[in-house]
């Protein structure tokens, strides 16, 4: 089904097997105690299920370029031992593997930061030195050792960072380089670092030996490379020595959603296929490639000859297995929420993964064959009962799920209709095509009661009843123009032209989201995307962006999205994605209004003070709504418990039934993973 996806690749002097490659992502196991360890499984796992290639996180070539102070770095041979069992562990398993090579440069979260000019980065609290002569030849010095060293571990190759806005690509752009001498001021002399550095590289690695550059194609930032000059230095980067080319979209500080899941899928793809035939190196492509259909699409239309898949293979370890084994519909879609892996990755936690725990985990949270099969019941086909259900079915018991709905799903029903949030389908799909390979009884339309539970037979009862919405005490709450945000989504009650709604949390921003919006998601659209965003893919503009003027659709509604902290609105939304949700918001006119007391609901709509942070009093207003959107949390349902308890039988709550506070789709199916992988 995949002809193009699953066709060697020759590189004349190796092969690899496909044309995926696993693209870089640090996980925090570089640093963490046992982490080569946990590492080495963990590559090692994604190997067997299919990876044509892989790259690991970054590593720094010395201590000045790491991304933050302490990052892992091969410096020295001790440090290359220690990548022995990586390399191993892989290469038993058939794969093969690439160590990045990656220099933060000003991005560096240290006070040792260096880069071409003293340019402090507006994502970085540090301002960086400025690299004399000497400094310079260091940093290329380092690269060339570090390569070697990678090569003494065992790795096929190493990965040369040269996008993303890291320290080489703070060479190549005059936004980040105002160097008079030889290298800054034209563009050849600020490509000088990178052709050196690839240049070296391969005298030093010899002829066989993986050298991939990734190379940015389009900096979304103002000063950044225009076309020309792309293609400029991806000719000058082959000639220097590379095997591969990688492409990147977007500097980390760029404005512009590039990974996030409301980017369409493939969306930057077409940016790649402009550059195929002014190289003969394989190009590879990326960003929100996430299933084989998308991928194979890519291929057959000739726009690249590899495809990049990072989160993807968090997601799932065998994506690739699958699809060669014409089972795609078992693959755990990544659906690029960002939450387990970048935002955790970014507040220094273990990356891992929502839809699926175990990456990062797969020596501690392992699903083997029980000796002992039970028969369980499971109360709530939302995420926690379905990951519960599925686990612990495909570990060997005997698995009956109840819903009082007509489809599984839960919350995840809510959140696959907001714009932009359309993969949580594939979730869903997901969690289908494993109930029913699992051999799980699904009960659907079935309110379970406790005396149901009683007479089952059952040997324990898992509780992932999930929630109901909070009903907050305020005045003329029972008024008609109130609903609550399940009214407006699931049952779709008329909603007003002017719309309040109450509660700013992650449900505030979903169905603010829904309600402004009219037409096609721009999800589903790459040219509805890149105007919303003022991004130019036909490459005329420098960077991709200068000069282009955003379009944003008119919203369908005017709308205040209040909230009673005093501080910034959506301030606890995800790390790396709550910037694109106030963003988007913002473009459609919404009023985020902190420090809210709301007084009272009638006619005239909704009476609150508003009391700006600092201030001692606050200002009455009336918001002249049409509709009120109640989004004020949520209480745990648990009904069930204290008789099946009483009655002695073994009760085990997850999910929002457990917590409620605030929905947490990747706690949810963490826990009820763990608890499956346990009982
Ligand atoms: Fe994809 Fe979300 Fe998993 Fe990250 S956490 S790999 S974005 S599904």
């Amino acid at each position: 089904r995949y002809p193009n996806l699953l066709e060697p690749l020759d590189l004349g002097f190796t092969r690899l097997r496909n044309r995926t490659l696993m693209g870089s992502m640090h996980t925090g196991l570089e640093e963490a105690k046992n982490g080569f360890q946990r590492l080495a499984a963990f590559y090692a796992e994604r190997a067997r299920g299919g990876a044509g290639l892989i790259v690991t996180g970054g590593i720094a070539p010395n201590v000045e370029g790491g991304v933050f102070q302490h990052a892992a770095k091969m410096t020295t041979e001790e440090e290359s031992d220690r990548h022995r069992i990586i390399t191993e562990a892989v290469h038993e398993a058939d794969g093969k593997i690439c160590m990045q090579i990656l220099h933060a440069g000003r991005y560096a979260y240290s006070p040792e930061l260096v880069a071409p000019s003293a340019i402090q980065a507006p994502i970085n609290p540090f301002k960086p030195k400025e690299l004399d002569e000497a400094g310079i030849e260091k940093q290329i010095q380092d690269y060339v050792d570090c390569a070697a060293l990678a090569q003494r571990a065992g790795y096929d190759g190493v990965e040369i960072m040269g996008s993303e806005g890291y320290f080489i690509n703070q060479f190549i752009v005059s936004h980040t380089n105002h160097r008079t001498d030889r290298w800054g001021g034209s563009y050849e002399n600020r490509i000088r670092l990178p052709l050196e550095i690839v240049r070296r590289v391969r005298e030093r690695v010899g002829e066989n030996f993986i050298l991939i550059y990734r190379l940015s194609m389009l900096d979304l930032i103002e000063d950044g490379s225009t076309w020309d000059e792309v293609v400029h230095l991806a000719k000058e980067i082959e000639k220097a020595g590379a095997t591969i080319i990688n492409t990147g979209i977007g500097w980390h500080e760029a404005r512009v959603p590039t990974i996030a899941t409301s980017v369409p899928r493939g969306a930057f793809t077409k940016v790649t296929a402009r550059l195929k035939g002014e190289v003969s190196i394989p190009l590879v492509t990326t960003n929100r490639i996430n299933m084989p259909d998308v991928a194979e699409k890519i291929l057959a239309d000739g726009d690249a000859d590899m495809v990049s898949m990072a989160r993807p293979f968090l997601a799932d370890a065998d994506l690739v297995l699958k699809a060669a084994e014409d089972r795609a519909d078992e693959i755990n879609t990544c659906i690029g929420c960002n939450q387990a892996c970048l935002d955790h990755t970014f507040s220094g936690k273990l990356t891992s993964c929502l839809v699926n725990p175990r990456a990062c985990h797969e020596t501690e949270l392992t699903y083997v064959k029980t000796a002992n099969p039970k028969a369980i019941a499971v109360v709530g086909a939302g995420p926690a009962g379905l990951a519960f259900a599925t686990v612990a079915a495909e570990r060997g018991h005997k698995v009956t799920l109840f819903d009082a709905g007509s489809e599984i799903g839960g919350q995840f029903n809510v959140a696959k209709l907001i714009p932009g949030k359309e993969e949580f389908y594939e979730t869903l799909r997901y969690f289908r095509v494993m109930l029913d390979k699992h051999g799980v009884d699904v009960r659907l339309n079935t309110r379970v009661s406790a005396d149901d539970l009683k007479a089952g037979g059952f040997d324990e009862v898992i509780l992932a009843t999930g929630v109901k919405p909070r009903t907050p005490d305020i005045e003329g709450i029972d008024h008609p123009k109130v609903i609550g945000y399940l009214d407006a989504l699931l049952e779709r009650k008329p909603v007003g032209r002017k719309v309040a709604v109450i509660g700013a949390g992650g449900i505030g921003f979903d169905v603010s989201e829904f309600i402004v919006h009219k037409g096609e998601s721009a999800a589903l659209d790459t040219g509805h995307f890149m105007r919303e965003w003022g991004v130019d893919l036909s490459v005329e503009h420098r960077g991709g962006i200068q000069g282009v003027t955003p379009e944003v659709p008119e919203p369908a509604r005017e709308v205040y999205l209040l909230q009673r902290k005093a501080s910034k609105v959506g301030k606890n939304l995800g790390k790396t994605t709550g910037w694109i949700h106030r963003t988007s918001l913002k473009n459609r006119q919404v009023q985020m209004v902190p420090g809210v007391t709301y007084r009272k609901i009638d006619d005239e709509g909704l009476h609150v003070t508003i009391t700006p942070k600092g201030a001692e009093q606050g200002e009455d207003r009336v918001l002249a709504v049409d509709t009120i959107i109640v989004c004020a949390g949520q209480e745990p349902l648990r009904e069930l418990q204290a008789d099946l308890e009483s009655a002695g039988l073994p009760v085990h709550l997850i999910g929002g039934s457990d917590v409620a506070a605030e929905l947490d789709a990747k706690r949810a199916i963490n826990q009820g993973s763990r608890l499956a992988a346990e009982l």
